[in-house]
């Protein structure tokens, strides 16, 4: 039930990422289309100027200026928002206001610039409405209802326009740009069909990839830190302590005849003693400290900035606490420890860590149940 539970958050998850990939590629993209949506109107009253009403391309070029300046203010007030606050919930629905206001101003300036009685001004206006079309494949790749929407809007209204008109000539160039722009439909869904899943599959990817870390650096039964990860974070200890002049003390834990507590309660009693040594372990230091399991029975504890005066003490004290410790039916646990310091000049970490495991042999061999300090 709770994997279940929490199968869905992580799908919930990635599918808001992939929402928010999906509007910052919308804004990366379509940088372009504001000014070249722009260019090309002026381009098409340029060629034409002769050919169309002089008031109309005006009126036409100062409604499209006023949108391009909306949609400018728009990206830069995105660029400017702190990357937190770009989300799909913030962003979508003003891009979409400014994307339909200036596609609706382009393809109904198109019809209203239209002569209605030259034919090759006719073809210039639809070259132009096809080949805005075509380069909103392109910007607008991520977000297909934009896509289909802004070619609708920029396209239409001239074409529906030539479909009425009495001449085969005209009729057949609207019925060409139908096709054209169904091919071009059909275009934008597979393309945003397939950003949408390099997307997902980025974010999976990246998921998994944090799951796996993680698993790798903890170790499973106990929750420590696994010897792998308890080496990293010991070397970067090790090293930040000798940059600073700080003593570091290692100390080393080996469970006491612990096969016997295997051989005689079972190994899931075994399992269990490790468990509370894990709860023990993580519960006794400070956080500076760093603590793992390094297989087994044997744990190592590094204590940053303390003596080997102050991390004996600890030492004994963990032995009162393993002592103290009631696991059914076991009996009694103890344990042995070895102490080591980096005042004894070590060269390495190993070195250091070598000295406390030797310690913790003497004190197996003193008897067992007690701390032993590196000569
Ligand atoms: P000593 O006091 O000399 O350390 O004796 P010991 O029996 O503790 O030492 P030894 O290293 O011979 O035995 C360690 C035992 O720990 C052997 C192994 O089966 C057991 N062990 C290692 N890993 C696990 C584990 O994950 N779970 C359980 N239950 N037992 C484990
Ligand atoms: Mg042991
Ligand atoms: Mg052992």
């Amino acid at each position: 039930m709770h994997g279940q539970g929490s199968r869905n958050d992580q799908d919930f998850f990635i599918a808001e990422q992939v929402r928010t990939d999906r509007l910052q590629q919308l804004f990366r993209q379509s940088i372009t289309a504001v000014f070249g949506s722009y260019l090309a109107a002026v381009m098409l009253c340029w060629l034409c100027w002769d050919r169309f009403e002089h008031s109309v391309v005006l009126v036409w070029l100062a409604l499209l200026t006023g949108s391009t300046l909306l949609r400018i203010a728009l990206f830069v007030a995105y660029v400017r928002s702190d990357e937190s606050k770009r989300t799909p919930q913030r962003w979508e629905r003003k891009y979409w206001i400014t994307l339909v206001l200036s596609a609706s101003i382009w393809g109904g300036g198109a019809l209203a610039v239209m002569p209605a009685d030259d034919l090759l001004s006719q073809a210039l206006v639809m070259l132009f409405t096809v080949g805005m079309s075509v380069s909103a494949v392109s910007c607008y790749s991520a977000y297909r209802d934009m896509t289909l929407v802004s070619i609708g809007l920029v396209l239409l209204p001239c074409t529906a326009w030539l479909l009425l008109q009495p001449s085969q000539l005209q009729v057949g160039m609207a019925l060409c740009i139908l096709v054209f722009a169904a091919f071009v439909a059909r275009a934008t869904h597979k393309m945003s069909q397939a950003l949408e899943t390099a997307f997902r599959l980025t974010r999976e990817m990246e998921q998994a990839n944090s799951i796996s870390t993680r698993a790798a650096q903890t170790d499973e039964l106990t929750g420590l830190k696994s010897r792998r990860a308890f080496f990293e974070h010991a070397q970067q200890l090790y090293n930040e302590c000798r940059a600073n002049r700080l003593e570091l003390c290692a100390v080393m834990l080996d469970m006491d005849h612990f096969k016997h507590i295997n051989d005689t309660y079972g190994h899931q009693v075994g399992d269990q003693v490790l468990r509370q040594m894990g709860m023990v372990i993580n519960s006794s230091f400070r956080a500076t400290d760093i603590h793992g399991r390094l297989g087994g029975e044997e744990f190592a504890i590094l204590l940053p900035n303390t003596s080997i005066e102050v991390a004996t003490e600890i030492a004994e004290e963990l032995i009162q606490t393993i002592g103290g410790l009631m696991i059914e039916p076991v009996n009694c646990v103890t344990a042995s420890l070895g102490v080591a310091s980096t005042q004894a000049g070590h060269k390495d970490l190993h070195s250091l860590m070598n000295n406390a495991d030797q310690a913790l042999y003497r004190a197996k061999a003193l008897g067992r149940n007690q701390v032993a300090v590196a000569r």
